[in-house]
């Protein structure tokens, strides 16, 4: 089955992503390693390494400047958001960087939740879930109690300039509207304050290599997730939403479009283009 999104409104769009998502979430971290060989690690932890969260210049005493609320949107089951925490706490000894993991999907965010209890008890207390919309952070809601009942949180909304730091990894390609996305981050972020995705790409500067890897996807993807989390349709379409997602310099002029100012090229390529970072400032 293929889903033809071409033809099908931005809610039924949302609807079919929360379907792949609530159905993959239990397979999902170990299908990333198995689809990617394991390199969408190598790619998280540069894209962590590139931000370089709770990093200050001024190493002696107190400096409030260092203090920073990230906000990992899409943040699924955590991968972004347990780096960032452990890249600022750990590596750049700052306490005070706390990170907001919002996802549209509760079903990832509770397996994230789960896991961020192996996490010790000061990044815990640095880390909020909530669920919430990355077209309209005006509604969001922490994270459900109960998948099975309706949220009984009250909504609120991300405040406009409270953001230092906002970072979506592979979620932006599922965004029904991504324009509307990108004005969010915008709005929420702090004058000074860094758009910073990491997403899938195009190998097209490579065509060799874009062979072999359009085979991989078309072919294995699908068939590795019907054998292992036997589910091919979710599969195939991550596959097909990798597709149709713009190229890295069509994705740059959105950014810059919703406003954003970017420097050199506006992005940087990972294994040839399979995937790319691109970053953004809020003048
Ligand atoms: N960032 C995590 C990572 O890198 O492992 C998770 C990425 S996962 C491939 C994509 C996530 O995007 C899913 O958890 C899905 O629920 C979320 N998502 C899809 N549409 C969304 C939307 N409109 N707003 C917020 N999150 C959304």
């Amino acid at each position: 089955t293929h889903f033809g999104f071409e033809t099908v409104t931005e809610a039924e769009k949302r609807e079919r992503v929360a379907g792949v998502f609530t159905s993959v979430a239990e397979s999902y971290d170990r299908m990333n390693d198995l689809m990617s060989f394991g390199w969408h690690r190598i790619w998280k932890d540069h894209f962590v390494a590139s931000l370089n969260p709770g990093f200050s210049p001024l190493t002696d005493g107190p400096d409030p400047r260092a203090s920073q609320h990230i906000l990992d949107i899409a943040g699924g089951t955590g991968d972004i958001a347990f780096r960032m925490l452990h890249t600022a706490h750990v590596v750049n000894r700052n306490p005070d960087v706390r990170v907001t993991i919002s996802d549209i999907n509760p079903a990832m965010l509770t397996v994230g939740k789960q896991r961020s209890a192996a996490l010790p008890a000061s990044q815990q207390a640095a880390l909020t879930f909530v669920e919430a919309n990355a077209e309209d952070l005006t509604k969001t809601t922490p994270l459900s109690p109960n998948l099975s009942a309706p949220n009984p949180h009250p909504t609120s909304a991300i405040p406009s300039n409270s953001v230092d730091l906002y970072t979506v990894a592979f979620g932006i390609r599922n965004f029904s509207n991504i324009p509307a996305a990108l004005r969010e981050a915008h709005r929420v972020l702090k004058p000074g304050g860094v758009f910073a995705c990491l997403e899938f790409s195009k190998v097209d500067k490579h065509p060799l290599f874009n062979t072999i890897y359009k085979e991989w996807s078309f072919r294995a993807i699908p068939l590795i997730g019907q054998l292992v989390a036997g589910d091919r349709d979710s599969y195939q379409y991550l596959v097909e939403s990798i597709e149709r997602f713009p190229s890295q310099e069509e994705f740059r002029d959105m950014i810059v479009d919703a406003g954003f100012v970017v420097g050199g090229c506006g992005y940087e390529d990972l294994t040839g283009g399979v995937a790319a970072i691109h970053k953004g400032m809020k003048p």
